[in-house]
């Protein structure tokens, strides 16, 4: 497969050269000459395939031949050993997309990033280093998927003091080939940060620099794997049973009062509701729908930051400076993604096959305390966005038809602070008792390109 910029479709690049450099050097952002569908004897499988067989297949195309068949197949039973189960929450589905080890779904794009990068440096003798400016939640997952992998080094710059306990432990408390840098000062100055350090001819000559932002290929391409594992399984008409860090209420009765108006029903394909932000989820969603898995299509769940919905509505695009709110990996108010929407997509063509909705904080807060007691099930504020979102359209005149999966992109004890005065307290799953043992132990540099320089 090659990959073209979306902005020059002139200049292919193979896969190893988009997923290395990240950004194309015209500033635009990588996207597959075409996308691929599946072969007949895999769609019409999807239903009774396994996770890592359906991985295999949907990145196969993607990947092909830079990452040669056995490779990859390594690659997706190492990537992942935990599961995206879609579960039945009272009249809705919920895809689980937090089973991974920094509890949320940018688990699935950081590991396989993180595998795909060592194989493609191979037999290379300088390391990788990879640099990422986070407000959270991003640095967690990168370090925690790149960890004890062979031939490269991540170095995380988080704001001091303005990221939870939580993701401290999770970006600066592993160690080994993780080095942790708090700045004194917002992650804007983070960014900035990094953005220098690659414009910094000293140390370009000194270290192999690469990014591990959202944008990349790498980390979009997987997100598609778990939409058609769920779009096959409630196409064949199955969901899965609760596991261990499924989150529900141990005292909820509630959950027995069950609707199925959004249910599986075998023979119909499935609608996604996405909660997002930089819009790269959605992006592999779309893939997956255009690939051949049995989706009706996709309803976009942002919080106050709405330019995607603005767009859709008004055709028109306005970028916008983010606000905060309290589903804050969402926060984002000009989505780095939507260059590769457009690219690939004329208005019409998005219009069909997404609706977009944002959600307010108040009515995010009352979903997180009314799903509880109603159904006994805890959703993250993230989660929420996109429960309420759906409600929103189901009241409407135009309902959503069944069935309908909300993806729960955060485990709820992620933010406890913000769910456990809404909903009681929330039972946290192995991956955050594990993190929540570490020590974090991080340098603290102040926000100059001189101090950043010395510390690498
Ligand atoms: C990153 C993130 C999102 C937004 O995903 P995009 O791909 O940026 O749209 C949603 N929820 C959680 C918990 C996240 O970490």
């Amino acid at each position: 497969m090659h990959y073209y910029s979306t902005r020059n479709r002139s200049n292919p690049v193979s896969f190893a050269t988009a997923a290395l450099t990240g950004l194309a050097p015209d500033g635009g952002l990588f996207i597959p000459e075409e996308i691929p569908s599946y072969p007949g004897r895999v769609k019409n499988s999807l239903g009774t395939m396994n996770f890592f067989d359906i991985a295999f297949e949907t990145i196969r195309p993607y990947v092909h031949p830079e990452l040669p068949d056995s490779v990859l197949e390594d690659l997706v039973h190492s990537a992942y050993p935990f599961a995206a189960p879609l579960v039945s929450v009272g009249d809705r589905l919920v895809l689980e997309l937090f089973h991974g080890p920094t509890a949320a779904f940018k688990d699935f794009g950081a590991r396989f990033m993180a595998r795909a990068f060592s194989y493609l440096r191979r037999g290379e003798d300088k390391p990788l280093r990879i640099l990422v400016a986070t407000s959270g939640d991003t640095g967690g997952a990168v370090a925690d998927g790149f960890y004890g992998v062979e031939g490269i080094s991540v170095t995380v710059l988080y704001p001091k003091g303005r990221v939870t306990p939580l993701q401290e432990k999770q970006i600066a408390g592993l160690g080994g080939n993780i080095d942790a840098l708090a700045v004194e000062g917002s992650f804007d100055d983070c960014q900035a940060l990094v953005k220098a350090a690659f414009g910094d001819e000293d140390l370009r000559k000194r270290l192999v620099l690469s990014s591990a932002n959202s944008i990349n290929v790498a980390r979009l391409i997987p997100q598609a794997i778990y939409y058609s594992a769920a779009a096959g399984k409630a196409f064949a008409g199955k969901i899965d049973s609760d596991s261990e860090a499924t989150p529900r209420a141990p005292d909820g009765q509630g959950a027995s009062k069950t609707f199925t108006a959004y249910g599986v029903k075998a023979g119909n394909p499935i609608t996604f509701c996405v909660p997002s932000g930089n819009f790269g989820n959605l992006t592999a969603g779309l893939y997956a729908l255009k690939m051949g898995a049995p989706i009706r299509g996709f309803i976009a769940a942002t919080n106050i930051n709405k330019t995607v919905p603005d767009y859709l509505e008004s055709g028109e695009y306005h970028a916008r400076l983010s606000q905060a709110t309290i589903s804050n990996a969402m926060d984002v108010g000009a989505p780095s993604n939507f260059e590769r929407m457009a690219a690939q997509w004329t208005l019409e063509q998005l219009r069909n096959m997404i609706r977009g909705v944002h959600v307010s904080d108040e009515d995010t807060r009352k979903t997180i305390a009314a799903v509880h007691d109603t159904y006994a099930y805890f959703l993250d504020p993230h989660g929420a966005v996109g429960w309420r979102a759906t409600d929103i359209l189901s009241a409407g005149n135009d309902p959503v038809k069944g069935p309908l999966a909300v993806l729960a992109t955060a485990h709820p004890a992620k933010f406890a602070e913000t769910v456990e005065p809404l909903a009681g307290p929330v039972p946290a799953p192995a991956a955050i008792k594990n993190a929540l043992g570490r020590i974090a132990s991080a340098r603290v540099i102040p926000a100059e390109l001189s101090a950043f320089r010395n510390s690498l």
